[in-house]
């Protein structure tokens, strides 16, 4: 069978080359996905497989039905780019400003069209339904998996599989493990109003800055203080705005003799457990909440709930470990991988349903691929294509 797979994944490499370049140098953000969603939906339709289109707006889903199988499995595929500057110098380099595929979604496309392509060339060998997924707007929260859930994808689905390239890891080398895989990332935003006024007579003011630094002083004791070492919390604050300045023009012009009246603080919070998640957010209202009220202050706080944990079922770990040794050998799998913080709205998919999200090693030391997603020189060796297809080729062939 691994040979078999194998055979069929470079017989078509070079054609999903060629739509992962295609896609690659038209990249489309968030939901406005036409081009690429059109490009899906025309190789399934190719096929001869169902395709239903305008799915979570502009998702594609293609069933292919197997006689006499009862099961149906759902392999995904993310579709949007980033709005970054692309900073390669490939051939297939973005054509358009400010977007390009820096996060590899245009090989997952690529990959799954290519899945399709060889299950439907191996269509007698089925023994399940295939439902493949192609979603838009991942980067964005929320995001395409919440629509595409909303417009019922999921439904008559028993187990859905995600990949995503990785470059941290070597073409040829999978990674995943058992529960949380991606973090839950939330946001959280406050602003701090005290009473402007003079610089100079501050003690005739509440000056918001100062108890602005404080509180970012004070949310670095929340992982270090108030969650268990050997639970996993980050609290970053990624904006702190006070007084007028114009941020493009530094501070030339600004007031400088003057205290504001307020400030505006914001960060993200990413973990992997309810019960961490809880207390990092009561911990931050606590914090604003005893400085504001020690300095005569008032706040609001915000908090957004953001992509769940993109968390990995039993039994669909154990399908992926098993067909991955197979296809490439036990030392190729690094298993059980430590979970990281980044955020997937995969994880979306994994809080309704059995599911399992692999990393697909796409990186290549010799040749300098090694940058990581959203870095704007991030490129991926596109041998990984034949390591992604093949392992999800045979999940579908179980
Ligand atoms: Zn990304
Ligand atoms: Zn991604």
């Amino acid at each position: 069978m691994k040979n078999l797979i194998f055979e069929q994944c470079h017989h078509h490499f070079n054609d999903i080359v060629a739509i992962r370049r295609d896609i690659h140098q038209h990249p489309e953000i968030g939901f406005d996905v036409e081009r690429t969603a059109g490009i899906a939906a025309d190789a399934l339709d190719a096929l001869g497989i169902s395709v239903k289109t305008g799915i979570g707006r502009t998702g594609v889903v293609g069933d292919m039905e197997v006689p006499g199988a009862s099961k149906r499995i759902a392999l995904r595929a993310d579709m949007d780019a980033l709005p970054i500057q692309e900073l390669t110098d490939v051939p297939y380099k973005s054509r358009i400003d400010g977007k390009a595929h820096l996060c590899g979604h245009d090989a997952h496309t690529a990959m799954l069209i290519g899945t399709a392509r060889i299950l439907s060339h191996l269509r007698s060998s089925l023994k399940t339904h295939i439902r493949f997924v192609f979603q838009p707007s991942e980067e964005v929260f929320p995001g395409g998996a919440e629509a595409m859930m909303a417009d019922g994808v999921l439904e008559d689905v028993d187990e859905i599989y995600g990949i995503h390239v990785f470059p941290i890891y070597a073409v040829g080398e999978y990674a995943t493990c058992v529960g949380p895989m991606l973090a839950q990332s939330d946001t959280f935003r406050i602003t701090l109003t005290g009473r402007g006024g003079h610089a100079a007579f501050p003690h005739l003011t509440i000056d918001p800055i100062l108890i602005g630094a404080q509180y970012v002083t004070a949310v670095q004791s929340i992982v270090a203080r108030n969650v268990d070492p050997l639970d996993s919390a980050v609290v970053s604050v990624t904006q702190l705005h006070g007084g007028d300045a114009n941020l493009q023009n530094g501070l030339a012009g600004a007031a400088l003799n003057v205290i504001p009246p307020k400030v505006l603080i914001g960060g993200t919070v990413r973990t992997l457990q309810k019960t961490v998640q809880i207390r990092v957010r009561e911990q931050l209202e606590r914090l604003i909440a005893g400085l504001a009220n020690a300095n005569d202050a008032t706040y609001t706080f915000d908090y957004q709930e953001g992509c769940p944990v993109t968390y990995n079922h039993e039994p669909c770990v154990t399908n992926v470990v098993s067909n991955a040794r197979e296809l490439v050998g036990k030392e190729k799998l690094i298993f059980p991988v430590l979970p990281i913080l980044g955020g997937e709205d995969f994880g979306c998919y994994s809080q309704e349903i059995p599911a399992c999200f692999v990393m697909v090693g796409a990186g290549n030391k010799e040749q300098g691929i090694v940058n990581m997603c959203h870095h704007p020189q991030f490129d991926i060796d596109e041998n990984c294509m034949i390591y992604g297809m093949a392992l999800l080729v045979s999940l579908a062939m179980r």
